[in-house]
């Protein structure tokens, strides 16, 4: 069998580019090696920055969001028993919008399974050949364990971190490790503040931020391969008031219905793409959950991709030949705002290692910040992502 495209991976961004894919009239065939169910129950990110819902929208992607996602522009840093509240719409102009992960990958598979693009669930083996040439192929063992093989014109590898396509690029990979964990919890309570909150403190880093009326996301910093286990609901609790608490703000406790350890790393594949290859999202770049920026990214990786990819087939590749440099400008402009928050977020930590210097200059940031309207405009316009192709 023979297609346009094979998108290995149904996350946002594989899902994001098959329908563009499929709206434009190009064949696609969508492989994903988890179920249906599977991927519409699994929790990640819920901040979408509004360049990209925008992007979203005028692809026809974003009708559910758009009709049910309430949005925020502005958040609290807490420190030194205080709320010190930060508005980036009033200096951007932009808000984001708090859509769960998972409602956006069900709404963008049946927005192609309803329109009739191939997805395969299910899958198993999936290997990618002659990617050098210009009839590549993707073989794979499929839900009924029938061994298949679709050739293409190209193949786009949505496999996020854990897959198999970016193996064909594994010689351009950098890594960076903050020698820092996060405790990633969802609680079943309501969000405790109408913004995300961001607490620096002694004891570490904490955050929260909504992401239904009765889910809330908090992030507690921990040492880097904690178990998840060393942190029952009274101590995570106890952990959250102490560092996110201030007088006037109590949180809403409730029952933890997800926690696990995140080791904050990143990491970019420099060419994020080989012959017919093409990387797009967490296959191509990992930005710690420190700035949410994953989801973004990956909804921009393919929006490019799937406009060079329609430009081939009307006789340009100019955006195909441009398409790794054009992500990476953005990816880079993410990590190195993602390394800048990191060193605010964990510069008071006391363990490990109290470093009085570098809890300095992690103040001297804030104050700036807080307290220059050019620092605020700034940090505003990335921390939002308006205008981040530099
Ligand atoms: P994925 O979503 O990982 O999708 C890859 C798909 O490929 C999966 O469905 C997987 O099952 C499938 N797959 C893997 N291997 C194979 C294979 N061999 N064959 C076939 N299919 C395969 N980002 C934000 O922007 N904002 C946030 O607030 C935010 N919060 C986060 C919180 C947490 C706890 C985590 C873990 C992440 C968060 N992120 C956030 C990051 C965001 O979730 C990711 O960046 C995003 O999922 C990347 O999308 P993707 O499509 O590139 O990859």
């Amino acid at each position: 069998a023979r297609t346009g495209v094979v998108v290995v991976g149904a996350g946002p961004a594989g899902l994001a580019l098959a329908n563009v894919l499929r709206d434009r009239g190009i064949g696609c065939v969508l492989l994903e090696e988890q179920t249906r169910a599977f991927i519409e129950a699994r929790p990640r990110a819920g901040f979408i920055e509004e360049w990209a819902v925008r992007a979203l929208d005028d692809r026809g992607l974003a009708g559910n969001l758009l009709s049910t996602a309430p949005s925020q522009g502005r958040f609290e840093f807490r420190f030194e028993n205080r709320r010190h509240p930060f508005s980036y719409e009033r200096w951007a102009g932009q808000r984001h919008f708090v859509y769960p992960q998972q409602l956006l990958v069900t709404d963008l598979v049946a927005q192609y399974a309803d329109n009739g693009g191939a997805l395969e669930f299910g899958v198993r083996d999936v290997a990618l050949h002659d990617v050098d040439s210009s009839t590549p192929s993707v073989t794979f063992t499929d839900a009924g364990g029938t061994a298949r093989r679709l050739g293409c014109d190209f193949i786009a590898g949505c496999d996020g971190a854990q897959g198999v396509t970016r193996r064909h690029l594994d010689g351009h990979l950098l890594t960076h490790d903050y020698g820092i964990g996060w405790l990633a919890l969802l609680a079943e309570a309501p969000p405790s503040a109408d913004g995300v909150l961001f607490g620096i403190h002694p004891r570490g880093f904490a955050a929260h931020m909504a992401r239904t009326a009765t889910v809330t996301r908090f992030y507690l910093q921990c040492p880097p391969g904690d178990s998840a286990d060393n942190w029952p609901h009274e101590r995570v609790w106890s952990e959250l008031h102490q560092r996110l608490g201030v007088p006037d703000g109590p949180l809403t406790e409730g029952e933890l219905i997800e926690k696990r350890v995140l080791d904050m790393h990143n990491y970019v594949i420099e060419r994020m793409s080989r012959g017919r290859l093409f990387l797009a999202g967490e296959s191509a770049h990992l930005v710690a959950p420190i700035a949410a920026k994953g989801l973004n990214l990956a909804l921009h990786d393919a929006f490019h991709l799937a406009e060079a990819i329609a430009a081939h087939y009307g006789g340009d590749d100019g955006p195909l030949e441009r398409y790794s440099d054009t992500c990476l400008a953005r990816v880079w402009q993410y990590q190195e705002f993602s390394q800048w928050l990191s060193d605010v977020f964990h510069s008071s930590t006391l363990d490990p290692p109290a470093d009085p210097f570098r809890a300095r200059l992690g103040q001297a940031r804030l104050r700036r910040l807080l307290g220059s309207p050019a620092a605020a405009a700034s940090f505003a316009e990335i921390y939002i992502g308006k205008a981040a192709d530099f």
